[in-house]
């Protein structure tokens, strides 16, 4: 009948499924949220999504979608040409994931599991933690520099168990850039049998001139993999695409190991048609560019009162409360005001704050807001 009828002497065995010991330490991760205590629906400046939405060529693609009944093509075979085409790559050297999240996830499953070590730098995207842990492999983070990648620290702790190294660039959640040189370095001194994962995730938003030279290492070593999304510049977060360059080798490996049909049908058609209007994409990043200045340069007024911007190139601003006004007390003070943004008590910073640049209207009325705080904070 039931249990009780098992003789104590078997009690060791677990009356329900044990989930493996690395998958109960993992910490599910959490994502922007978009409503206050309350339940009140805020301005949601928490998850690094387009402030001007989507393309409207990939909205009027979208609505066109609609063969529900029928399974998508498991390849997204049109829109690895499409991006192979805008970015000079072979198709054969593209996989797409459901969110570039899937292939960050499989790219830790397929090289590490337990006993290994997957390495980045601390104050880094939260998800590596979890693609650690998800295959039973080891997540070692590096210390970092001013809140950037530390390519020494890094190397300093390659090891033999080290499989997997991440890093993003820019960096979320700190904004920070890691420069082609560095980037370069960190490649050069890393053994050959280590997967570099270059999460470019905010690709999008940095000045052409500033490229990172991540695709360049990837065309050109087979132990490079670099990740995109359509989930920030594109506007597409809802849609779930990302995709994956590397080796063909490697992506080999990253498709036997993602969903069967990974992309639905609405996903690869709205991702199409976004893909072919860069308009659009050179559009989002010149309006965040700009509004993520004049953000910044507002803060620096209240620098003397312990506000500091870190530097970003990425679609979002972490802002240091080292005074009166401490991030807790800034959070709470600006989802008073309507705003919801992301506090990082949980990631190591609870001074740190990390707000989307919205529109220049929501950054004014933000920036103020957090001068009225400062004034009044003791
Ligand atoms: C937002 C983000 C992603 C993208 O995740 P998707 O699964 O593509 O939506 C990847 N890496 C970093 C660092 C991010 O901030």
């Amino acid at each position: 009948m039931t249990d009780r009828n098992v003789p104590a002497s078997t009690s060791s065995v677990a009356d329900r499924p044990t989930p493996k010991p690395w998958i109960q330490a993992i910490h599910a991760y959490v994502p922007g949220k978009s409503v206050g205590a309350d339940g009140r629906p805020l301005i949601k400046l928490s998850a690094n999504e387009n402030p001007l939405g989507t393309s409207p060529a990939a909205l009027a693609a979208r609505s066109h979608a609609v063969v529900p009944a029928l399974y998508p093509d498991p390849d997204s075979t049109a829109l690895r040409a499409a991006i192979g085409a805008v970015h000079g790559i072979e198709p054969a050297r593209i996989v797409c994931g459901t969110g570039s999240g899937e292939l960050l996830t499989v790219s830790a499953s397929a090289f590490a599991g337990p006993g290994d070590e997957v390495l980045y730098v601390r104050y880094g995207f939260s998800l590596y933690d979890i693609a650690a842990r998800r295959c039973g492999a080891t997540p070692v983070t590096a210390p970092d520099a001013d809140y950037g990648t530390d390519v020494d620290a890094l190397l300093g702790l390659v090891n033999k168990r080290t499989k997997v190294v991440f890093v993003a660039n820019p960096n979320n959640p700190t904004g920070r850039y890691t420069p082609r040189s560095e980037l370069a370095r960190l490649h050069a001194g890393l053994p050959q049998d280590v997967l570099l994962v270059i999460d470019q995730a905010y690709a999008e938003y940095v000045a052409p001139e500033d490229d990172d030279g991540a695709l360049e290492l990837a065309a050109k070593h087979a132990n490079v993999l670099v990740t995109r999304t359509f989930s920030k510049a594109y506007g597409l977060a809802g849609e779930r695409v990302g995709w994956g360059t590397g080796a063909p080798e490697l992506i080999e490996v990253l498709n036997r190991l993602r969903g069967p049909f990974n992309l639905s049908n609405s996903a690869q058609a709205t991702a199409l048609a976004a893909i072919n209007d860069q308009a659009f994409v050179t559009h989002s990043r010149d309006h965040n560019t700009a509004v993520r200045e004049n953000f910044v340069a507002a803060l620096r007024q209240l620098g003397n009162r312990g506000v500091r911007p870190v530097p970003s190139e990425a679609n979002f601003v972490l802002v240091l409360f080292e005074g009166a006004l401490t991030g807790e007390a800034a959070y709470h003070g600006l989802a008073e005001r309507g705003y919801i943004t992301r506090w990082l008590p949980g990631q190591g910073l609870p001074h740190g704050v990390r707000i989307t640049i919205g529109t220049q209207a929501q950054m004014d009325e933000i920036a103020l807001a957090l001068g009225q705080m400062v004034e009044t904070a003791r």
